[in-house]
């Protein structure tokens, strides 16, 4: 699948609603590449009581309940149908499902297709450091 197909992936499952009873979801639309050459899409989850979780995690869930932890790429994009990169908690959430994600390229710029690569997002991922 190219960068466009994964957009208009996304896109597709832009559907944000509102789900009457304290929580809304699919204003944020991820398409996920994993390593075994599947794709994973998910949508964000809003509760108001603060709780929920972004697109990218609600991806990143179906494609470890597949059993792949690598991934290759990712498109995310918003209501505005703009590109969004991963926040900080995505970033630190990809990357310790394996550390091969320091490769995952996130699209930046669907003209020309411009990536950005995790391990530049997030250059000191959370790990254990001896005294
Ligand atoms: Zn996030």
């Amino acid at each position: 699948m190219t960068y466009c197909e994964m957009y208009e992936l996304a896109l597709k499952n832009l559907a944000p609603r509102e789900h009457g009873s304290g929580f809304s979801s699919g204003s944020v639309s991820a398409v996920m590449e994993g390593a075994n050459g599947r794709y994973y899409c998910g949508v964000n989850l809003d509760l108001y009581c603060g709780l929920g979780f972004c697109a990218e995690r609600s991806a990143a869930a179906a494609m470890v309940t597949d059993g792949e932890t690598v991934i290759r790429r990712v498109v995310c994009v918003g209501e505005n149908k703009k590109l969004w990169t991963p926040c900080g908690s995505c970033r630190e959430f990809l990357s310790l499902l394996s550390p091969q994600n320091a490769e995952t390229e996130f699209l930046v710029e669907l003209e020309g297709e411009k990536t950005v690569r995790l391990r530049d997002l997030l250059p000191l991922p959370w790990q254990e450091r001896s005294l």
